[in-house]
């Protein structure tokens, strides 16, 4: 499928604020909703790092299943002072006003699967790791991602900043200024060097994590290298990831 056009518009509302990242700003709140591994925390990371404590993130899953945790438990947030705080969607039943403050991550269907079904088997028992698992776990998620990428990316919003992954892997500095002047500051004459080179990388492989730290921003994985590639089987899931239910 060709690629959603991006929409870049721009919150015109906020004054500018001084550059730097050793100031204390009030950033606006702004929702965000993401496909499962388009690289949401690396950008709550990068954001963290440029921002510091202005960057108040609630967590939403967290709230959900952790009684008691200081987070609101609402999205979109309700509490005072925060900055962002994400989900995905997952009942794809979410709303939120056309003109709501918002971002939207999303990453191509077959490497972003491919990697959530390592993050699934990562908290499951290795036996239910199989190929006919991975089958009917790609092919749920395939149905819901054209209903997503209509919904969220597609759909005319006034007030949102979409980051494709791609984007994000290959020009971060660039979109990380995307976010920052969502939020009304100016990040161009900051080095932004240090804060993607020592961005850590968590990668989950055959039931396994690990922590990479400070290995910058890249994408290492190709979903052709998967153990259950198949190229017949991954055009039909592409296939069927366009397909929206009319
Ligand atoms: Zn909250």
């Amino acid at each position: 499928m060709s690629m959603p056009t991006k929409n870049t518009a721009l919150a015109t509302d906020t004054p500018p604020k001084p550059t730097g990242y050793s100031h204390t700003y009030s950033l606006k709140y702004a929702s965000c909703v993401s496909w499962p591994r388009s690289g949401h925390h690396l950008l709550v990371r990068l954001l963290s790092a440029a921002f510091g404590d202005s960057f108040q993130y609630c967590e939403y899953y967290k709230a959900q299943q952790e009684p008691g945790h200081d987070c609101c438990g609402s999205f979109p947030c309700t509490k005072p002072g925060i900055s962002m705080s994400k989900q995905h969607d997952f009942d794809l039943k979410h709303d939120l006003p056309r003109d709501a403050r918002l971002i939207v991550q999303f990453r191509k269907f077959l490497p972003a699967v491919v990697s959530e079904y390592e993050l699934y088997c990562n908290k499951r028992p290795a036996e239910h790791d199989t190929k006919a698992s991975f089958i009917r776990y790609a092919r749920g998620r395939a149905k819901e991602y054209p209903i997503f990428i209509h919904k969220w990316v597609r759909t005319p919003r006034s007030n949102r900043v979409v980051i494709d992954y791609d984007d994000l892997m290959q020009s971060p500095s660039e979109q990380l200024n995307r976010v920052a002047k969502f939020y009304g500051v100016d990040l161009t004459a900051v080095d932004l060097d240090e804060i993607l080179n020592s961005a850590r990388h968590i990668s989950f492989k055959s039931g396994k994590a690990a922590v990479h730290q400070a290995t910058g921003v890249k994408n290492r994985r190709d979903y052709k290298n998967f153990r259950y590639y198949d190229e017949k089987l991954f055009g039909l899931l592409q296939k069927e990831s366009e397909n929206y239910p009319e």
